[in-house]
């Protein structure tokens, strides 16, 4: 990759200096608004910690879910700030507004060192406009924070695949470099990419098939196996003509499934049982059945032992791991064995030397909710959206911009 890093921002002058940094705090919250997952915080610490540390005046643009109609409380960061402040161990302000007279105030009053939060970068609705005028006012005005000499930092790779103004924009006004997040994530998918050792073995899961379709076919191509769990995997099991019940089943894929179980039938692995209930529920009775034999009152929500000890003689000899979605409803403790069964055989592949990825929100927050280590697997990623659009072998416009 030809960006420019961190360290060369560094190895230049910045104490003193208006550095703009693009971060992806964007964590999931619980109805009381506390953060349930302080992934995302924590990676974007180090890039923070060393502006801050080397006296650079930081103002950081990240967003918190999809606000629709401009600022709503429900999406402030100020849980955010909070947690960012305690994971910095310094105190980080957070803007009332995003490029309105607060942030300029607060902006221009930082000192050398200070760490200034804008709020939610999503309550202005030009931050994510098709319209490239819009955008660029919106950057223009985040610039204006950072002053003429300032710099931009882009180190929320859950957001560039996004060409949006806080990504993609500002990048084209000032000086740019990438975060050392960025750059770690863009590190490892080239690995996954270019020096794939084989076997090459995925792990797909999650909810919805049309979500990953361009991935699937992507590396229905480049791996040796495909495993596929998760609610996804009843479409692929109605394809091959076996009832599901009331299971996730997502008619308007059956086709592109069967055609893809017709191309890459020695590729793709299905689970072999199902974990079902009559309800979606965390207390529902769970009954494992045989793949082909879900009853019509019942709805699958994990993969069965078999299945796991299945994927796991699949994933054992691996060299290479890609893993995206869960195998089941994790969040369901019942439900959660297919999930951590998975996990624990790349885990266990991992430790006998496979290079080994998690991509995903959910699967993320499965690794370090079902106690898993984190150091078990080679590398988690922070965006699971961009992860797998440059698995599609789409250009990232938020990485493509750092690299002119
Ligand atoms: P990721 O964020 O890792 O890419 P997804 O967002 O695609 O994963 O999917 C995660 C969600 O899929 C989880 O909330 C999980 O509960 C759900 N899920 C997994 N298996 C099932 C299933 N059998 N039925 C319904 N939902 C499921
Ligand atoms: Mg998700």
């Amino acid at each position: 990759m030809a960006f420019k890093s961190l360290d060369d921002l560094l190895a230049e002058r910045v104490s003193g200096r208006g550095v703009l940094v693009r971060s992806d705090l964007n964590v999931p919250l619980d109805d009381d608004r506390a953060i349930t997952d302080l992934g995302r915080v924590i990676a974007s610490v180090p890039t923070l910690q060393a502006l801050s540390g080397a006296g650079a005046r930081v103002v950081v643009a990240a967003h918190l879910g999809r606000p629709k109609n401009g600022p709503a409380p429900e999406f402030s960061l100020a849980p955010v700030a909070r947690a960012l402040g305690e994971q910095l161990g310094r105190p980080v302000q957070l803007a009332g507004d995003v490029v309105g007279s607060d942030a300029l105030t607060r902006a221009e009053g930082l000192s050398d060192g200070g760490i200034l939060l804008l709020e939610n970068i999503r309550f202005d609705p030009r931050e994510t406009s098709k319209d490239d005028a819009e955008r660029l006012a919106l950057a223009t005005q985040l610039v204006e924070l950072v002053g003429g000499d300032g710099a931009f930092v882009s180190d929320g790779f859950g957001v560039v695949h996004r060409k949006q103004a806080s990504v993609y924009d500002v990048a084209q006004l000032l000086p740019h470099y990438a975060g050392n997040l960025v750059a770690a994530e863009i590190r490892v998918l080239e690995q996954l990419t270019s020096s794939t050792e084989q076997p090459y073995a995925v792990v797909l899961g999650g909810s919805k098939v049309s979500d990953k379709l361009a991935v699937i076919e992507n590396l229905a191509t480049t791996a040796d196996r495909l495993v596929i769990g998760g609610g996804m995997c009843f479409t692929f099991l109605a394809a091959q003509g076996v009832p599901v019940g009331s299971s996730l089943l997502e008619n308007g894929m059956i086709d592109t499934c069967r055609r893809l179980l017709d191309t890459y039938g020695d590729v793709i692995a299905l689970p072999v049982d199902i974990v079902v209930a009559e309800r979606f529920a965390a207390d529902a009775e769970p009954q494992t059945v045989p793949a082909n034999r879900i009853p019509d009152t019942r709805m699958g929500l994990d993969i069965g032992p078999a299945s796991v000890q299945q994927f796991t003689a699949l994933l054992s000899n691996a060299r290479t791991i890609f893993w995206n979605g869960p195998m089941g409803v994790f969040e369901f403790p019942a439900f959660a064995a297919g999930t951590k069964g998975v996990a624990e055989a790349i885990i266990a592949a991992t430790g006998n030397g496979a290079f080994s990825v998690v991509g995903g929100g959910d699967s993320a927050a499965a690794v370090r909710q079902l106690g898993l280590p984190e150091n078990g697997f080679s590398h988690i990623s922070t965006g699971g959206g961009a992860s797998l659009e440059y698995l599609e072998g789409k250009t990232l416009p938020g990485i493509e911009v750092l690299n002119g």
